[in-house]
């Protein structure tokens, strides 16, 4: 498999997003947006209604339909506004007072989501995970399910926290999964869901764009007395083209799709994640003590790994050193500090390797 090294006039970028993206996509983008297929138009430059953006637009579809193996039972939808809008517009399509869903909050983001929710009707906290920091997500055992929920959100992996769900939660309710820092990094039950969305600025693409699956008949049974640009039945009719859409951020999440498929799919995206999250688990396990890492063990995430040094002093000179190794956006987030290594689909295994040297010559040189 090709791992990508990066390329000498750049450095590793270990951001939680806008995060980095593959190195040929971004060659791609670089002569598409002078002149795609030959047009002598660049992508930016296309009508969203003309041929070049259909074959964009059908492209990008039917290469997401291959990689998450859904049926037409789901519509692919690109939509505007952010992961954070998608918090308000489940809820206004399917919430209502006299309703009531519930949220699993695993932290930061999921609470923004609750707080949208409760807008529109009744939140039913099925798990709170504050108790322990949001050190974890639930097990099935932990769940406190309503009888006849409208839906139940959850985040599939927490980006500030760093830890995930290693499978769906189980509910007679429908699912609605917000997956933004881990979307197709590994296979998962994509079917299974009435909604999935993830923005796109961590594995998917560019910031500015929100792909987001959603079981049409679910779509149909939802308030359709909503704003059309909220309306995701609105959205499905038309074909994600109700207005103009972010062309270029549709256009670099289809590039993403094929350069995820040219890289054998998810098992081997899978298979390479866990191999560069392994690289610094490992040096976490080895030195536990001098770092202290955020999620139980059993939760971390393969995307967000998180972790502490034995002090705030450390933490400040270990992002500094790490500086001048050409690795950058390991600052943990404002709300949790320390370290977080952001190491998405397109990040390469030379960055993982590179920073487990660093940490293991860091904790032997401040130990
Ligand atoms: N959900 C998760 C899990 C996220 O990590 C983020 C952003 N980091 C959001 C939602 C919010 O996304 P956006 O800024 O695209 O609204």
């Amino acid at each position: 498999m090709n791992t990508t090294a990066v390329a000498k006039d750049r450095i590793f970028n270990f951001s939680a997003g806008p995060a980095t993206l593959p190195e040929p996509v971004l060659e791609q983008a670089r002569q598409d947006c002078w002149n795609i297929f030959d047009t002598g138009i660049g992508i930016m430059e296309h009508s969203h209604r003309g041929k070049a953006f259909d074959r964009v637009l059908n492209e990008a579809i039917e290469d997401c339909r291959s990689i998450s193996g859904i049926s037409d039972s789901h519509e692919v939808l690109f939509l505007q506004g952010g992961a954070s809008t998608q918090f308000g517009m489940v809820p206004m399509s399917f919430l209502a007072p006299e309703k009531t869903a519930d949220y699993l909050d695993t932290g930061v983001w999921t609470t923004k989501a609750v707080k949208e929710a409760k807008r529109f009707g009744n939140v039913n906290i099925a798990f709170d995970g504050s108790q322990n920091n949001f050190s974890s997500v639930p097990g099935a055992g932990d769940l406190n399910l309503t009888d006849g929920a409208a839906f139940l959100h959850y985040c599939s992996n927490n980006t500030i926290y760093g830890t995930r769900f290693e499978a769906p939660p189980e509910t007679n309710a429908p699912l609605v999964c917000d997956a933004s820092s881990e979307m197709f990094s590994r296979p998962f039950d994509f079917a299974k869901h009435a909604i999935i969305y993830a923005g796109a600025q961590k594995n998917l693409g560019p910031s500015g764009v929100v792909l987001v699956i959603i079981n049409k008949e679910f779509a149909e049974s939802g308030n359709q007395n909503v704003f059309s640009m909220m309306n995701y039945k609105t959205m499905i009719d038309g074909g994600s083209r109700f207005n103009t859409p972010p062309t270029f951020g549709i256009y670099m999440m289809g590039q993403v799709f094929k350069w995820i498929l040219n890289q054998g799919g998810l098992e081997a995206v899978e298979k390479r994640n866990d191999h560069k999250a392994g690289l610094l688990y490992d040096v976490l396990d080895e030195l536990e003590g001098f770092y202290n890492g955020h999620s139980e063990k059993a939760c971390r995430s393969t995307m967000n790994v998180t972790f502490r040094t034995p002090n705030e002093d450390l933490d400040a000179k270990f992002l500094a050193e790490a500086a001048h190794h050409r690795m950058d956006g390991l600052k943990g987030h404002r709300k949790v500090g320390g370290i977080r290594a952001s190491i998405y689909n397109a990040f390469p295994v030379e960055g993982c390797e590179a920073l487990a040297s660093f940490m293991k010559d860091f904790a032997q040189k401040n130990g």
